[in-house]
């Protein structure tokens, strides 16, 4: 019987003979694996894949991992990376060859934005052309003869649009062009890019998969034959190793995902209600409200909204935007997402560090933005946080 997914990921041992009946897997935290006679290591060899003979390769607590988020996905198999960012290389320099041409989606996360234009560019003379991607001729026009991947990641970073994930894998197979998305906003979850045609889906686990703010991780799902050819080259060669740790780590959270993901959801919704209505905001950017320019998309292709959003007060005087975020409480000030504290960023904090001012205006985002992550708090709380710094501005 195919299970759901709260069912799936509550449970990790089937077999009540293994490990004594422990209840939680054990962590297999040891590098390499023996064998009884010249001949068992013999036949591991033949499949190095499927066997275990040493942790840069597989181990059995990765692999429960791999599978479970697989399942979720509803893809053939999974490969675990130790952070995000090592998944999104992977996946890239798997499709891609020297002077290949990418198409990616404007708003995508920083570093993965610099690795096309930084890295792939100037080690491959790979080129990219980036698009708004809300619109299917977007990608139409950008297609050229030696375009070999579309790269996308819906919601996107900073204003969470989105692309039409269906129409942008039907255009990309009429051209024999491979897909990547980058699904860690809505977890495979609440959303299913594999079923929509996608080639592969990378996630970073350090988000919403982790939950907890306590770990670095990054996965790859796709089918056997892409995995397959992932695990033998840009895990395996490039040294990737996921730790046992880790993976154990995101096992424990992986058993409360559906229950965290329906608070952050439920929340999410209230505080970008709360924000819309408060005069000293001029837009919420996200896709779970009513009001957001591709609700109707989102509705059609997600399952579900998490809790990450921004939005723009109405000023864009640094001195305000610094005392509106100096004010909160409850909030704290930092990097990354998805977990159980909820988090404010200003993007401009790093990206002026990173781009020039120009760059910064084309992501279509401006020094009053503002990224929150709700977290797990009660939201009528992180609301009267919010409000009485928000009304401060007014003073
Ligand atoms: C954080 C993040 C990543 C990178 O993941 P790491 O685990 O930090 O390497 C990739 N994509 C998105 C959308 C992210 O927010």
């Amino acid at each position: 019987m195919k299970r759901k997914p709260s069912t799936l990921l509550c449970h990790d041992i089937n077999d009540s003979s293994l490990y004594h009946g422990a209840v939680v897997p054990p962590i297999f935290q040891n590098s390499l694996f023996t064998f009884n006679d010249w001949d068992a290591i013999d036949n591991a060899f033949n499949n190095r894949e499927h066997n275990f003979i040493y942790s840069r390769g597989r181990n059995p607590t990765v692999q429960l991992v791999e599978e479970k988020l697989a399942q979720l996905a509803c893809g053939e198999r999974a490969q675990l990376f130790p952070s995000g960012m090592a998944a999104i290389t992977a996946a890239c320099l798997h499709f891609l060859k020297p002077t290949a041409h990418i198409i990616a989606i404007k708003n995508m996360y920083g570093p993965a934005n610099n690795l096309l234009v930084n890295y792939l560019s100037k080690k491959m003379q790979i080129e990219t052309t980036f698009v708004s991607g809300c619109d299917i001729h977007d990608f139409e026009e950008a297609i050229q003869s030696n375009t070999a991947l579309i790269y996308l990641e819906s919601p996107s970073s900073a204003i969470f649009s989105l692309q039409d994930i269906k129409a942008v894998t039907c255009l990309a197979k009429e051209h024999g062009i491979k897909t990547i998305i980058d699904n860690t906003w809505a977890t495979p979850l609440y959303q299913k890019p594999l079923s929509l045609g996608v080639d592969l889906e990378v996630h970073s686990c350090s988000k919403y998969l982790g939950g907890h703010s306590d770990i670095v991780g990054g996965v790859i799902i796709g089918k056997d034959s892409d995995i397959s050819s992932i695990f033998h080259n840009e895990y395996e060669l490039l040294g990737a190793k996921t730790a046992p740790i880790e993976a154990w780590l995101l096992l424990r959270s992986l058993r409360t995902l559906t229950l965290r993901l329906q608070k952050h959801q439920k929340s999410g919704l209230q505080i970008a209600q709360f924000l819309e209505s408060h005069n000293n905001v001029v837009k919420v950017n996200y896709p779970g409200l009513s009001t957001f320019d591709q609700h109707e998309l989102a509705k059609r292709q997600m399952f579900g909204f998490s809790g990450l959003m921004s939005f723009k007060l109405n000023t864009d005087d640094i001195n305000t935007v610094k005392h509106f975020v100096n004010q909160l409480k409850i909030f704290k000030i930092g990097v990354s997402w998805g977990g159980h504290e909820s988090l404010i960023y200003v993007p401009a904090i790093s990206y002026l560090k990173e781009m020039t001012d120009s760059q910064f205006k084309n992501m279509g985002i401006s020094l009053g933005d503002i990224r929150i992550s709700v977290g797990l708090e009660d939201p009528e709380d992180l609301i009267v946080d919010l409000k009485e710094a928000l009304d401060c501005i007014s003073k």
